[in-house]
């Protein structure tokens, strides 16, 4: 072994030594916030020397703020108060966290426009990182400057906070703020957007977490501590430690002079349920406490949820040069052109009616001449070929409709 390999190795022994003790710490004792470090959520604040926002002065957007409950006024001109992460319009009375239903997006379009703060590589990353809501459901981010509800997404410094949205669908115009840039942050917030709920805030996480109010301030912050640990909502899926909505084992977070420090132990290990293939993300509650927060996709019950939320979508093409006409069972409703939306777990059935002088093959989520079924366990896709018949589809068809050579025999 060279010199070269013996100090590397030893240098690689150093390091993985101080990420291990620095994992241990952080798992069973509140940190305080820090900027720069492993990305958190709604529980990685900056203290309050970085209140000040940093924004170019002709670029106008929420304005920052640290307080429990401070109302801010959004690039859309919405008033807006904060709490947590959370931003609840102003003519809204916060009373915990049953204030906001969280209205879904019709037809699963999530109609989006950057504000100028957000830079074009911003702005792509945040459409691929949003891929993954399309994937798992019929949600689709359609970029739009018109569409009457809409998600202003704008660029902040310094605001105090990773990011902060509505719950759901507001109307009109809804600021989402990104301070960090992550995968997480983007997911985190678009989840709020689209409806999902802190995991830690459902009213059955009592029998998951213990949530310890380390330092005693919480009375002093009533509206950060509901948005953030209080329980409200419905719960619609299994407990979820691996959750992207889930905060992580400690979480600190501005209340006045001193911080929140908040701090949640895992109970139990994952509960069992659907859907297939979760359950199993954590075996320990010591496991699942360091999964807790760390999630930077939507998880397997994430995106179950939304699937339930918003059920998934079928889009069929129409091939060939033939004609005819394509139907579906049921009442789904459209999410544009060709495109249709069923809850999870439906059976659909698709039909396709050639014209007297077509023919039709159904190809895709499934197979048949003019028609199949299929169950909607994630979006689907459909081909459906209509084409012309020639002189010798002709002279079959009208071989086997005839009663002359077949129903009457051979006479
Ligand atoms: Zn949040």
């Amino acid at each position: 072994m060279s010199i070269e390999m013996l100090m590397d190795r030893l240098l690689r022994s150093a390091r993985n030594l101080l990420c291990g003790l620095r994992m241990r710490i952080s798992s069973h004792m509140p940190l305080p916030p820090m900027r720069g470090g492993r990305e958190h959520l709604g529980n990685k604040w900056v203290h309050f020397t970085f209140k000040a926002l940093a924004l170019a002065a002709s670029v106008s957007t929420a304005s920052a703020y640290s307080q429990d409950g401070e109302q801010i006024t959004g690039a859309s001109g919405n008033v807006f108060i904060r709490y947590g992460d959370i931003l609840v319009p102003s003519e809204y009375p916060y009373d915990g966290r049953s204030v906001y239903s969280g209205t879904p997006w019709p037809s699963g379009q999530v109609f989006v426009e950057f504000h100028g703060s957000v830079s074009p590589e911003l702005r792509l990353n945040v459409l691929q990182y949003l891929e993954a809501m399309s994937v798992a459901s019929s949600l689709q981010i359609v970029e739009s400057t018109t569409a009457a509800n809409r998600i202003l997404v704008q660029k902040v410094s310094g605001s105090g906070v990773c990011g902060s949205s509505s719950v759901g669908m507001v109307g009109g115009v809804q600021d989402l703020l990104l301070d960090c840039t992550g995968a997480r942050t983007v997911r985190h917030e678009f989840g709020h957007a689209v409806g999902l709920r802190h995991e830690q805030t459902r009213p059955d996480r009592n029998a998951y977490i213990g949530v310890v109010d380390v330092n005693g301030t919480a009375e002093n912050c009533p509206g950060t501590w509901q948005a953030n640990f209080g329980t409200g909502g419905t719960s619609n899926t299994p407990y979820d430690f691996a959750s992207i909505m889930h905060y992580s084992h400690s979480s600190s977070l501005p209340c006045g002079s001193t911080n929140l420090v908040v701090r949640l132990d895992a109970l139990v290990a994952q509960p069992a349920g659907p859907p297939s293939g979760s359950g199993s993300e954590c075996v320990t509650p010591v496991g699942c406490e360091n999964l807790m927060g760390a999630s930077t996709n939507y998880s397997l019950r994430d995106a179950y949820g939304l699937a339930l939320r918003y059920g998934y979508r079928v889009t069929h093409s129409v091939v060939g040069r033939g004609g005819g006409n394509v139907s579906f069972s049921g009442a789904p409703s459209s999410c544009g052109t060709n495109c249709r939306i069923y809850g999870l777990g439906a059976s659909v059935v698709v039909t396709a009616v050639p014209d007297a002088d077509s023919m039709a093959t159904i190809a895709g989520a499934c197979t048949g001449r003019t028609s199949c079924t299929f169950t909607m366990d994630s979006n689907k896709t459909l081909s459906i070929r209509f084409t012309k018949r020639t002189a010798v589809h002709a002279l079959v068809a009208y071989m086997a409709s005839s009663d002359l050579i077949f129903t009457n025999g051979f006479e």
